[in-house]
C-alpha cells in the first residue's frame, strides 16, 4: 500500500501570511497556496522548474491594485511577484520561488472592438487566437503572430514583444500597442500611450512613480542616445527588453511602452491593452519550395525575398519527418510532395513562402513572380521542386502544421529531447547560412542531434539541440554551449534572443549592453527598487544584486532524475511533457482538453496531470516506494484483507488528514478520458494511461466509491440486467429513484436499457451470431461478403436500433454481416483503475475475437471509443495478441467502389457529422473515410468542428461532473446543434454524444450509418 505523502515542500510563512492578508482585504480572484497548483505552475516550456509559493489569480484589475499595495507594506515588502499569461515561455521568464500572478483565468475579456477606426481594448489574459476569432466578423485582426497563439495571451506577447511569422511586413507586438494600463508595484495604474511634448512635459512633472519613470526613461534617452544608437542592432528583431531605442518614435514623441513592451513582467502588470488592428487579406497562397540541402534552403530565401513575399518560414528534414508521424499530417499531406518519385532526391528542407493580396488577380501575379523566377532556374537553382497551396483554408493548415513542429520535435525517440536553450537566435538574414554552418560544427563537435526551424526572412533560426537533462554530465552542455553559441551571435552581429525574450539567459546582457546596462539598471530600480517583480530577469535595482544565471535555477532534469529508470520508464506516458502548453488550446472547436475548458483550472489539463503525477511519483520515489512493485503486491491481495486499512485511511482523510495524492487525485477524476491528448499533444501524452495506474494505488489505500464498481462491472451484469430491462428501467424512472441514485451511487441522469432483444432482432432481418462453426459452413464466395460486428455494451443495450440499422444498411448494400456474441470490452474498467480485471477481461475478450478473425472474416466495431480500445489500450497489455477490430467506416472505405455501384439507390442529402473525440484525434485518418462513404453513395458530407459533448464514458452522468459535463456541451456542442441551418443536417458516431444531445437539447442524433439507411429507396 502507498503510504500518504505528508509533507512537501511547506509555503513560507511570510507567504502564508500575504495570501491570508490579501484574503482579509477583498481580493476577489482565487488564492491558490495547495502544492498541486504550485507544482503544475513550477514549470514553462523551459527545461527549469521552480516551485512557487503560491498561485494567484485576480479577477480584476482592483484585485492587482490590492496585490501590489499589499506588497508595499510592511512585512511584505520582499515579497516577489511574477506575473504569468499562458506560461508558454522558453527560458523560464514567468518562473519564480515567489507568488506567480496569473492574469489568464479570469482577466480574459474582450473589452470594446472599434471597427470604424480599427483598434480593440482588451484584459491581459486574453489568448491571441480567441482575440482574432473574434475579430473576424469585421474583417480585422492583430497582426502579431507567434507559434502559441491558440495559447498565449497578450498579456504574455506585450511582455515578451511576440513576433513570429510575418514579422518582415507586419513588425512585432509592440509595433501594434496603442496603449497600455500598467499596474505598478506602489498600486499606482497608468495607461501609457505616445505623448506629444506638452503631454510629455505634463506626466514628467508629477510627483509620483509614473511622474519619476517618464523622466528617468527620457533622461536615458537624452544622455545616452549615441551609445544606444551603436549598441543596439539594427534587425527587425530589434532587441527587447526595455527597448530603448525606441523610446522616442520617428517624429519624436515619447513612447513609455518601448520600455513597458518586452519588460518580462519585471516592471508592472499589464492589465489591459489598446490594440491596433489590420484588415485580413481578402487572399492567400502558399509556394512550399524544396531542397535536397538545409543550408540551400536558407542560402536561398534571400534569392526568395527577391519576389516580394508576406513572409518565409523554413523547416528541416527532422522536423518534417515528425510532422508525417503525427495527426497533423493528414490535413497537409497534399500539399506536400517529398520525393519518392524515381530520382528525385529527399527533401532535407523546405521554405514555406506566402503570399497575401487583397485581390486574386493580384495574388496570381505575386506567386506567378515567384514560380517565375523558379522555373528560370530550370532545376538549376537550389531547390528540387515546389507546389503552390492556395486559399486561405490550405494555407491556414499548412501554418498550423509549421506551428506545431517546435512541440513536434519533443517527441523525438530516446532520452535525450531537443531542447530550448539555444533556440532564439537572431542574425541579420544575409549572415544566416554562415552561422547556422558554424552553430551546426559546433554541435556536431559534441556529437548532437538537433532539428530546426524558423523564420528565415528575419534570419530567426529555432534550434533545439537533444539533450538528456537528467543525465548530470550532458546537463553541463548548458553552460558551455549557451556561453558559445552567444559568443557566435556575437561574431555575425545577432542576437540570443531573437523573439523568446531573456528570462534566465539574461546573464548575457551585462557583455551585450556593457556601459549601457546601468541604464536598464535604473529603470528596473524605478519600477521595483526593492527587486521584487519577476526579479534576476532582464536587469536588477542596483549593481550588487546579481541576475539569475543560466545554470543557477533548478532544472526539471535536476528533479527528474530522483526519478527510478524503472518507474520513469513504466509511466513513460506521462514523462515526457515538455510544458509546451499545447493542450492550454483556447479553441472550444477543438477537441483538445475539455476538462481544462470546463474548469479553466490548469490543474485538470494534460499538463497539469503529468506534472503531477511526476512530481508524485518523486515524491513516492524519495519515500523508497517503487510504485511498479506496489502495482504486482496489489493485484495479488485479497480485497477483504485490505479493507480494514483502507476504511481507516479513508475515515483519516474525511477529518482532514493531508495527503498529496488527495490533490493528485482530485485532478485525475476530473479527467473524461477522452484522449484527445494522446492524439493531440505534440509528445503524445496519455493522460488515461497513466491515470488508470494512478487510480490502482491509489485506491489500494483508500475506498473507492460504490459507483465505480458500478461502472466498472457494467458491461458484465448487463446482459444478465437486460433480460429484466423493464424492471430496471422502471425503478430508475422516477425521479425519488434518481435522486437516491444520485445520492447513493453518485450516478444521475441513468439511460434506460432499449429492452431489445438483440439477438432476436437481429435474426429477424435475418443476421447469424458469429460462431467458428457458422463461419466454417460459409462458402469461399461468401466469405467474401462477410463481416462480423463487434458488439459494444453501450450501442447493444442501450441504442439497440443503431446497431439493427447498420446490419440492415450493410445487407443492403450486399454485404453478409454476422454479429459477434457480446463480450465484454474492459474499457470502463481501464478507466477506472482496475487493472488486473482489465487485463483479465482484455485476455479472454481478445482471445475470442481472434478465435472469429482467425477464419479471415474482418471485425469491425461501430462505437469509437470502445473499438478504438482494441488497438490501444488492449495492445499495451498484450501486444501483437491484441486482436484487429477496425472502425466500421475503416472498412467500408475500403468498399468505395462497390458503394458507388449501388449510389442510385439513394437519395441525395446533405449531412454533417459530429464525430467523437477519440475517433478523430486518435484515428484521424477515419473522418476521410467518412467522408469517402458519403461521396461514394452521392451524399454531400461535411466534418462539424467541435470540441467535447461533455459526456464521455460514464463521465457526464457521475453527479459529481454533471455540471462541468454541461458546460462543457454549451461550450461547443450547445450552439452547433441549435443553429437552424443545421437542423435535420446532424449525426454523431459516438453514443456517449447522442445521448448527451438527447439530455441537454433533447434531440435524437443519428448515427451516419443510420442517415444512410434512411437516404437508401
Ligand atoms: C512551442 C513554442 C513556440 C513558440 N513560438 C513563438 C513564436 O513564434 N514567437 C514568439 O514570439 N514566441 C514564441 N514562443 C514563446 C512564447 O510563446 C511567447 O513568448 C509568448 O508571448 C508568451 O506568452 P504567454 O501568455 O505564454 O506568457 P508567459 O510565458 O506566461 O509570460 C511571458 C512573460 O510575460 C510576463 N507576463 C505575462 N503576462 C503579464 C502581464 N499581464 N503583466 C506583466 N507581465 C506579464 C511574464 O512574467 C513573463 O515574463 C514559443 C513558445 C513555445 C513553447
Ligand atoms: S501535455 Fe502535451 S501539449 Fe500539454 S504541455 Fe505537456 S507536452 Fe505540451
Ligand atoms: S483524456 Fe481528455 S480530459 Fe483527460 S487530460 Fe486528456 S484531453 Fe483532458
Amino acid at each position: 500500500m502507498i503510504p500518504s505523502i505528508q509533507e512537501t515542500s511547506p509555503v513560507q510563512a511570510q507567504y502564508l501570511a500575504f495570501i491570508n492578508a490579501l484574503k482579509a482585504c477583498g481580493f476577489e480572484g482565487d488564492l491558490n497556496p495547495d502544492y498541486a497548483n504550485r507544482t503544475v505552475l513550477s514549470t514553462d516550456n523551459s527545461i527549469y522548474q521552480v516551485l512557487p509559493q503560491g498561485v494567484i489569480y485576480p479577477r480584476n484589475i482592483d484585485d492587482l491594485i490590492r496585490v501590489t499595495e499589499l506588497s508595499n507594506t510592511k512585512g511584505f515588502r520582499d515579497i516577489v511577484l511574477s506575473p504569468r499569461g499562458g506560461g508558454t515561455g522558453t527560458n523560464g521568464q514567468s518562473l519564480t520561488d515567489g507568488l506567480i500572478i496569473d492574469t489568464s483565468k479570469y482577466m480574459n475579456k474582450i473589452l470594446e472592438i472599434n471597427p470604424t477606426e480599427r483598434w480593440v481594448r482588451v484584459q491581459s489574459g486574453v489568448v491571441k487566437d480567441q482575440l482574432n476569432a473574434a475579430l473576424k466578423p469585421h474583417g480585422l485582426f492583430f497582426a502579431p503572430e507567434l507559434s502559441t497563439s491558440n495559447r498565449a495571451t497578450i498579456g504574455g506577447m506585450i511582455n515578451t514583444d511576440a513576433s513570429g511569422q510575418g514579422s518582415c511586413l507586419y513588425g512585432k507586438t509592440r509595433d501594434h500597442v496603442l496603449s497600455l494600463t500598467t499596474v505598478f508595484l506602489d498600486g499606482s495604474q497608468w495607461t501609457s500611450y505616445v505623448m506629444d511634448e506638452e503631454t510629455f512635459k505634463a506626466t514628467a512633472s508629477r510627483q509620483d512613480r509614473v511622474g519619476e519613470l517618464h523622466r528617468v526613461v527620457n533622461d536615458i534617452q537624452k544622455e545616452h542616445h549615441e551609445a544606444i544608437e551603436a549598441k543596439f542592432p539594427k534587425l527587425n528583431r530589434c532587441l527587447t527588453g526595455y527597448d530603448l531605442a525606441h523610446i522616442r518614435t520617428s517624429e519624436g514623441q515619447f513612447d513609455l511602452n518601448s520600455v513597458l513592451c518586452g519588460s518580462e513582467g519585471t516592471l508592472g502588470f499589464i492589465a489591459e491593452a489598446k490594440l491596433n488592428l489590420l484588415p485580413i487579406p481578402k487572399c492567400s497562397a502558399l509556394v512550399n519550395v524544396q531542397y535536397a540541402n538545409f543550408n540551400a534552403a536558407l542560402r536561398d530565401a534571400t534569392e526568395l525575398m527577391k519576389a516580394g513575399p508576406t513572409s518565409i518560414e523554413t523547416i528541416d528534414s527532422k522536423v518534417l519527418n515528425l510532422a508525417m508521424n503525427d495527426i497533423v499530417w493528414h490535413t497537409v499531406a497534399e500539399f506536400f510532395d517529398t520525393g519518392d518519385q524515381e530520382n528525385k532526391p529527399e527533401v532535407q528542407g523546405i521554405n514555406l513562402v506566402e503570399y497575401t493580396a487583397d485581390s486574386e488577380d493580384e495574388l496570381k501575379d505575386k506567386v506567378q513572380r515567384l514560380t517565375d523566377q523558379l522555373n528560370a532556374l530550370n532545376g538549376e537553382g537550389a531547390s528540387i521542386g515546389y507546389s503552390v497551396a492556395w486559399g486561405s483554408a490550405s494555407v491556414g493548415k499548412i501554418w498550423a502544421m509549421r506551428k506545431k513542429a517546435v512541440g513536434l520535435l519533443g517527441n523525438a525517440k530516446g532520452e535525450a529531447r531537443p531542447i530550448p536553450f539555444v533556440e532564439d537566435t537572431a542574425v541579420p538574414p544575409e549572415n544566416l547560412a554562415d552561422f547556422i554552418l558554424e552553430f551546426r560544427e559546433l554541435l556536431d563537435s559534441k556529437n548532437l542531434a538537433y532539428g530546426m526551424f524558423g523564420h528565415v526572412d528575419a534570419g530567426v533560426l529555432h534550434v533545439r539541440p537533444a539533450i538528456d537533462m537528467k543525465d548530470p554530465q550532458q546537463e553541463t552542455l548548458i553552460r558551455e554551449l549557451s556561453d558559445k553559441v552567444a559568443d557566435l551571435t556575437y561574431k555575425y552581429n545577432g542576437l540570443l534572443w531573437g523573439e523568446h525574450g531573456k528570462g534566465l539567459r539574461s546573464e548575457y546582457a551585462l557583455n551585450f549592453f556593457g556601459d549601457l546596462y546601468p541604464q536598464l539598471q535604473r529603470i528596473k530600480a524605478t519600477c521595483d527598487p526593492r527587486n521584487q517583480l519577476n526579479p534576476g530577469k532582464i536587469a536588477t535595482p542596483k549593481a550588487s544584486i546579481e541576475l539569475i544565471k543560466v545554470d543557477e535555477a533548478t532544472t526539471r532534469g535536476q528533479e527528474d532524475r530522483k526519478i527510478p529508470v524503472q518507474v520513469w520508464d513504466a509511466y513513460s506516458e506521462g514523462m515526457y511533457c515538455n510544458g509546451n502548453g499545447a493542450c492550454f488550446n483556447w479553441n472550444p472547436n477543438d477537441a483538445m482538453c475539455p476538462s481544462w475548458k470546463g474548469t479553466r483550472q490548469r490543474v485538470h489539463s494534460p499538463k497539469g496531470r503529468a506534472s503531477l503525477i511526476r512530481e508524485w511519483l518523486k515524491q513516492l520515489s524519495e519515500r523508497g516506494i517503487n510504485p511498479v512493485s506496489e502495482s504486482q503486491q496489489l493485484q495479488q491481495r485479497s480485497f477483504l484483507g485490505s479493507l480494514p486499512s483502507r476504511a481507516k485511511n479513508t475515515w483519516s482523510r474525511a477529518q482532514g488528514e493531508y495527503d498529496f495524492s488527495n490533490e493528485v487525485m482530485d485532478s485525475m477524476s476530473a479527467c473524461l478520458a477522452c484522449k484527445s491528448c494522446v492524439g493531440q499533444c505534440p509528445i503524445k501524452v496519455d493522460v488515461p494511461e497513466f491515470r488508470s495506474k494512478f487510480l490502482e494505488l491509489y485506491y489500494g489505500r483508500y475506498l473507492r466509491p460504490l459507483k465505480d464498481y458500478f461502472i466498472g462491472g457494467l458491461e458484465h451484469f448487463i446482459p444478465t440486467l437486460a433480460k429484466v430491462a423493464w424492471l430496471y428501467n422502471g425503478l430508475i424512472k422516477p425521479k425519488f429513484m434518481q435522486a437516491i441514485m444520485a445520492r447513493t451511487a453518485g450516478m444521475v441522469d441513468s439511460p434506460p436499457l432499449s429492452g431489445v432483444d438483440i439477438e432476436k432482432a437481429a435474426a429477424s432481418l435475418g443476421v447469424d451470431y458469429a460462431t467458428p462453426q457458422r463461419i466454417a459452413a460459409l462458402s469461399d464466395e461468401a466469405k467474401q461478403q462477410t463481416v462480423i460486428m463487434v458488439q459494444d455494451a453501450f450501442t447493444s443495450y442501450f441504442d439497440t436500433q443503431v446497431v439493427l440499422d447498420t446490419l440492415q444498411l450493410l445487407k443492403k448494400l450486399g454485404f453478409n454481416p454476422l454479429l459477434s456474441p457480446f463480450k465484454a470490452n474492459g474499457k470502463p474498467l481501464h478507466v477506472h483503475g482496475f487493472l488486473k480485471q482489465f487485463k483479465n477481461t482484455a485476455s479472454q475478450t481478445a482471445a475470442f475475437l481472434n478465435s472469429l478473425s482467425n477464419t479471415g472474416i474482418p471485425l469491425i466495431g461501430i462505437e469509437p471509443s470502445m473499438t478504438l480500445a482494441y488497438r490501444s489500450e488492449y495492445q499495451k497489455v498484450l501486444g501483437d495478441q491484441a486482436p484487429k477490430v477496425a472502425l466500421i467506416q475503416e472498412w467500408l472505405a475500403q468498399h468505395t467502389e462497390a458503394l458507388q455501384q449501388q449510389s442510385d439507390k439513394f437519395a441525395p442529402g446533405e449531412f454533417k457529422l459530429l464525430a467523437h473525440c477519440t475517433e478523430k484525434t486518435n484515428a484521424a485518418a477515419s473522418m476521410q473515410d467518412w467522408k469517402a462513404i458519403f461521396s461514394a453513395l452521392g451524399q454531400t458530407f461535411s466534418q462539424e468542428a467541435t470540441g467535447c459533448c461533455g459526456m464521455s464514458g460514464t463521465y457526464g452522468h457521475e453527479a459529481k461532473n454533471v455540471a462541468t459535463s454541461k458546460h462543457i456541451y454549451q461550450l461547443s456542442w450547445g450552439e452547433i446543434v441549435k443553429k437552424r441551418e443545421n437542423q435535420g443536417k446532424l449525426m454523431a458516431t459516438g453514443y456517449s454524444c447522442r445521448s448527451q444531445v438527447k439530455r441537454e437539447d433533447e434531440i435524437q442524433l443519428p448515427h451516419p450509418l443510420q442517415v444512410l439507411l434512411q437516404q437508401s429507396k
